[in-house]
């Protein structure tokens, strides 16, 4: 009944970030991009925007795209970077394609971890927010690999986290991450037919995080449910709903803002002691 309640609010978002990963945009045996799939994604985010919702998109993929154009698989930092300069590229080619065929605009917001860290750089980032959305443009972003370099974990680690960011910077009310799986479960399904799927979490004590933490290394925690908890603490604790829902069908974007039943939903609850540099490792 309660579920019923929260999941009928979902109908009144305002601002929605959704983020979808590298897995979810290519295909598994070329490598390619699914373009059926990004073009179906485009159309339910603008779908979301005819409605007069503002819209965010996360989309990970610049080094699998940049891999695939240069046919390299890169161990070397520098080579990821050039593969991500590559491919972002590209991908934003294509979503700025796929945008203009609805009459949308997009724009591309790189980020990384020391935008968020330094104030004066991450109001920089806040207002060039604030200004698309007021523009009506749907910005795509994604980590500025090309400058943050993973092997010193100088960046976010993960495009769940980052989104978890930006609904923080962007105030929106709700964040859809995009998964392999239909959401949290008590275990991973895959591995234990007695794991229970979780539609509704209202209060994320660590109970639920451990939950991410058991199945690390399993196929579930390499979908990285430990990282989409991570990213649940942030949305949540800033006072933003999220949801963790199966991307496999992309139409599930529009179902859940219908306030139907699909994935796992966190209720957001803002923490007055909300800090967001503190998340990102430091604190000023
Ligand atoms: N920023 C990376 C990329 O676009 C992906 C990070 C992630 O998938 O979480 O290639």
């Amino acid at each position: 009944m309660k579920e019923l309640k929260y999941r009928e609010l979902l109908k009144d978002k305002k601002r929605i970030v959704v983020k979808i990963g590298s897995s979810s945009l290519h295909h598994m045996e070329t490598g390619e991009l699914n373009l059926t799939k990004m073009e179906r994604l485009v159309r339910e985010l603008c779908e979301l925007k005819n409605q007069g919702k503002d819209v965010v998109l996360v989309s990970s993929g610049a080094i699998a795209v940049g891999k695939k154009i240069l046919n390299v698989s890169p161990n070397e930092t520098p080579m990821k970077q050039a593969c991500a300069a590559i491919g972002q590229a590209r991908l934003m080619m294509i979503y700025e394609r796929l945008f203009a065929e609805y009459n949308h605009v997009t724009a591309q917001v790189l980020l990384t971890k020391q935008t968020i860290v330094n104030p004066d750089s991450r109001l920089n980032a806040e207002n060039t927010f604030k200004e698309l959305l007021k523009l009506g443009v749907i910005p795509v972003v994604n980590e500025n690999d090309t400058v943050a370099v993973h092997e010193v974990e100088d960046t976010f680690g993960d495009n769940d986290f980052l989104s978890s960011i930006v609904s923080v910077l962007t105030g929106a009310d709700l964040l859809i991450l995009l998964s392999d799986i239909d959401g949290l479960y008590t275990d991973d399904p895959r591995s234990n037919k007695d794991a229970k799927f979780i539609p509704l979490v209202e209060s994320l004590d660590e109970s639920y995080m451990l939950m991410g933490k058991d199945t690390t290394g399993s196929r579930i925690g390499t979908g990285g449910m430990s990282a989409k908890l991570h990213a649940a603490t942030v949305a949540v604790n800033a006072g933003c709903d999220m949801i963790i829902a199966n991307g496999e069908d992309v139409s599930v974007i529009h179902k859940i803002v219908e306030g139907r039943n699909h994935g796992t939903l966190f209720i957001g609850k803002r923490d007055d002691r909300f800090n967001i540099a503190g998340y990102v490792g430091m604190t000023r």
